[in-house]
């Protein structure tokens, strides 16, 4: 059994056609997490920031194949300080006991 198998239909996988949002929001985490030492860091919390920096985006959809030339609707900034703003969130109150 394939792990992506529930993503085929007629012979074609659509797993690869992704919300772009989710690689760029991983990119920011990466990027903006050692500037917040006091973060958890558990699977918890990561996927928490994750979600709710995801939910908290319009979704967006691409053929995995499309160059994107440039992003009109999401900015990076809006992403940073989005991913920010949960770290913050999250950091005063996990979801699990401190
Ligand atoms: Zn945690």
């Amino acid at each position: 059994m394939f792990r992506d198998e529930k993503y085929y239909i007629g012979g074609y996988s659509l797993i690869n056609m992704r919300n772009r949002n989710e690689i760029r929001v991983v990119e920011a985490m990466k990027e903006i997490l050692p500037d917040f030492p006091e973060f958890c860091g558990c699977e918890i919390c990561l996927e928490d920031v994750y979600g709710a920096t995801l939910n908290s985006l319009k979704p967006r959809y691409k053929h995995h194949m499309t160059i994107i030339l440039k992003d009109e609707v999401v900015t990076d900034e809006e992403i940073d300080k989005k991913v920010k703003k949960f770290i913050k969130k999250i950091t005063g109150n996990p979801n699990h006991p401190k």
